[in-house]
């Protein structure tokens, strides 16, 4: 019974997520399932989908996280360097998946996880 609560609740996060277009805080997850879960069953699903390289974790301007879906990661490891926009205005991150920064790290840094974020104001509130 109790597995297969957390099966749905899984299916049903991230039915959310890759509908949204915007990354979604735990909150926003909480809100849209509408007490179907609770949050701890909610950290665990997020937790386990983010070990898993299905969605990945950004720090938005308020320094809440909000999770967005990955596209080409795996088990193994999340591989992406594309830029997280943060509105200022609507607090929406987004992922813009094809604006790659590039960077050079001096001799002796080993890079594990790359997060850019850039603020400002998005589309929606321009
Ligand atoms: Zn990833
Ligand atoms: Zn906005
Ligand atoms: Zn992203």
């Amino acid at each position: 019974m109790k597995h297969r609560r957390n099966t749905t609740a899984t299916a049903e996060i991230l039915n959310l997520l890759s509908q949204s277009k915007t990354a979604l805080s735990h909150a926003n997850i909480q809100q849209s399932l509408d007490g179907l879960c609770n949050r701890v069953t909610i950290y665990r699903v997020l937790d386990r989908l983010t070990e898993d390289g299905v969605v990945h974790k950004i720090v938005n301007i308020d320094g809440v996280v909000v999770y967005a879906i990955c596209h080409t990661c795996t088990s193994k490891e999340h591989h992406h360097n594309h830029l997280h926009f943060s509105c200022e205005k609507c607090h929406a991150v987004t992922c813009l998946d094809n604006i790659e920064p590039s960077f050079k790290l001096p001799k002796k840094y080993k890079v594990n996880h790359v997060n850019f974020t850039v603020s400002g104001i998005c589309p929606l509130c321009c």
